[in-house]
């Protein structure tokens, strides 16, 4: 037997008990005449306790451990005489009767604890090294909880576990497809799905009218921080349903699962149109967990005479309650950060509320102090509260304003880990015009219906069509988005055409799909989840290669493995390639 308990398992109750443990050792500890070591596996810590005046040989042996041994001890609870409160088994420790090295290990290439020494290159390459530890471990096993809460609520809410295939034909979702080479049709290739989008829909027409798949998506995305490519999404589908038979359903599946993996109940999750959400937070994700909504100065700043603001299209205001404690040096460190090529102001405008109710900006020259006093009342603002204004395009001023509230909540600690604030938000553009080739692209992906009173605009201004999709933010990140989908033959055709497909190549690609609209489909509408972005979320990690067993590195490279790689002269020449 290898082991009669786990080494997170023992505590007073035990002592007197023989037991067997195994694992790893972590640590080794050696004075005078005594030897500590902590075993470690999944579930804690343990010490063991060797004693040369009780065997000699054995703590002798016991000195030759090295770190990362796997070892198998005998021996007998006792209680600690130094108890460690830090520790779950830390009353306690083994007196060790006999041990069995069951292999040796080499020394590890960095510390195989909480806090290690690795850097991240590192222990990627050692992935296996590295998911020894307490908080990737951890990170993992929320993942799987996570993973269960969903499956248990999808399964009691009817939905139907269906695999669909990986070996398929584009599906889109705006990225590039990874493709397979066929051996047995040369010169042909799949594509790796980015989502099962079609196939989901097609189960619909199918009449399984609840479906959920919790699936790999591949999409080929120039290096963007934090993507991977290859993810997990929580995708489904329904049949018969409006909007919000979708975001009831949905928004249950989330409050389930914060509760089941966190014991937490999410609060009020608002529904903002996207118009809103761009207005309010210059952001189509806000971050709810905080106010610092946006301001609308246009008319209490322009027209007076200062051309940066008279020459704009929007002056938009955040007020920083506080934030006339900021120093200048800081303020012209506000500056540089929203100065710098990832925001691209031309610079920033501030305005302090004095404690005596007078006001300091940095346009003095144009706007005295009944004219701030003015901005001050539409920005709410109090006694000591700090203003910044930007100014410009509507669209990215309000972008780049999202950014600096962002940067500033951050600063001012109003964006916790440990706290959750969920939005959904809804009527999304349908398309969007892609400046370069002056084409209009899916916002979402061309399955997505517009909504009904806007149908007509299709042909006539595409660019203020609505589509009936829908995404799911907490705070601040895209963790969810679907649609109601168009199940008209005809009107999917509409779409294609005005995404430029020519007939043929609608029918090409995407032919099956019109086909089976033919054959009766009912109305239908889904979502995805990123499974990742969950996890990370929940862990409270920034990254989602920390929620993942074994992740690429930003430049899509599985370096433990060293793929991708080229392929042998045999495989190419199978491959006719
Ligand atoms: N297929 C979409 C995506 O992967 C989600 C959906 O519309 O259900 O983003």
């Amino acid at each position: 037997m290898h082991r009669t308990h786990t080494c997170g398992e023992l505590r007073v109750e035990h002592i007197g008990a023989t037991v067997t443990l195994s694992g790893w050792v972590q640590k080794r500890r050696d004075f005078g005449g005594m030897t500590f070591i902590d075993l470690r596996d999944r579930y804690g810590l343990t010490q063991l306790g060797f004693n040369e005046e009780q065997d000699k040989e054995l703590n002798e042996r016991a000195r030759s451990l090295g770190r990362e041994f796997v070892v198998k001890v005998h021996g007998t609870v006792i209680e600690r005489s130094n108890k460690n409160d830090n520790m779950p088994t830390g009353d306690i420790e083994i007196k060790v009767s006999d041990f069995e090295v069951l292999n040796a290990a080499l020394t590890p290439p960095f510390t195989i604890e909480d806090d290690t020494d690795g850097g991240e290159e590192i222990r990627l390459k050692y992935r296996y090294l590295d998911l020894r530890r307490n908080p990737i471990q951890e990170k993992l096993v929320l993942r799987s909880q996570l993973n269960k809460a969903v499956r248990d609520y999808l399964n009691d809410a009817d939905f139907v576990d269906v695999e669909t295939p990986y070996l398929i034909k584009s599906t889109p979702e705006g990225a590039r497809d990874f493709v397979v080479p066929s051996r047995m049709n040369e010169g042909q290739y799949y594509a790796l799905p980015q989502s099962p989008q079609t196939f989901k829909q097609l189960l619909m027409v199918s009449g399984l009218d609840k479906y959920y798949q919790i699936v790999k998506c591949f999409r080929d995305e120039d290096f963007r921080a934090d993507r991977q490519p290859e993810f997990t999404q929580i995708d489904c589908e329904m049949s018969f349903v409006e909007r919000d038979d979708v975001l009831d359903t949905f928004e249950g599946m989330i409050r389930s699962v914060f509760k089941s993996v966190k014991d937490l109940e999410l609060g009020d999750i608002p529904k903002l149109t996207y118009d809103e959400a761009m207005r309010r937070f210059g952001s189509d994700k806000p971050d709810m967990r905080f106010g610092m909504e946006l301001v609308d100065l246009d008319d209490v700043a322009k027209g007076n005479g200062f051309g940066v603001f008279d020459k704009a299209e929007s002056v938009v205001a955040i007020n920083v309650t506080g934030g006339n404690n900021y120093t200048r040096k800081e303020l012209d460190a506000f500056t540089d950060w929203v100065k710098r090529p990832q925001i691209g102001t031309l610079g920033l405008i501030y305005c302090r509320v004095n404690t005596d109710g007078s006001y300091k900006s940095s346009v003095d020259k144009f706007f005295d102090q009944d004219k701030l006093k003015t901005w001050a009342e539409k920005c709410d603002s109090k006694a000591d509260d700090l203003i910044f204004v930007l100014s410009g395009n509507t669209h990215k001023v309000r972008k780049q304003m999202n950014e600096l509230r962002l940067h500033v909540g951050e600063l001012q600690g109003l964006r916790p880990k440990n706290k959750y604030a969920a939005c959904w938000v809804v009527d999304f553009p349908l398309v969007e015009l892609d400046e370069e080739s002056g084409k209009w692209h899916a916002m979402h992906h061309p399955f997505t219906s517009p909504i009904p009173a806007d149908r007509d605009k299709m042909d006539t201004d595409p660019g203020a069509v609505k589509a009936n999709a829908y995404d799911m933010a907490i705070n601040g990140m895209e963790v969810g988005g679907g649609s109601i989908r168009i199940h008209d033959k005809n009107l999917q055709k509409r779409m294609f055409d005005l995404l430029g497909f020519t007939e043929e190549e609608a029918q090409e690609q995407f032919g099956f799909l019109m086909n089976a609209f033919e054959y009766g489909a009912p109305p239908h509408g889904g979502i995805a989840f990123g499974l990742d972005r969950l996890s990370a979320l929940l862990s409270g990690t920034d990254s989602i290669r920390d929620v993942i067993a074994f992740p690429k590195n930003n430049m899509g490279r599985d370096i433990m493995i060293d793929a991708p790689a080229p392929l042998n002269a045999d495989q190419k020449k199978e491959l006719g390639m």
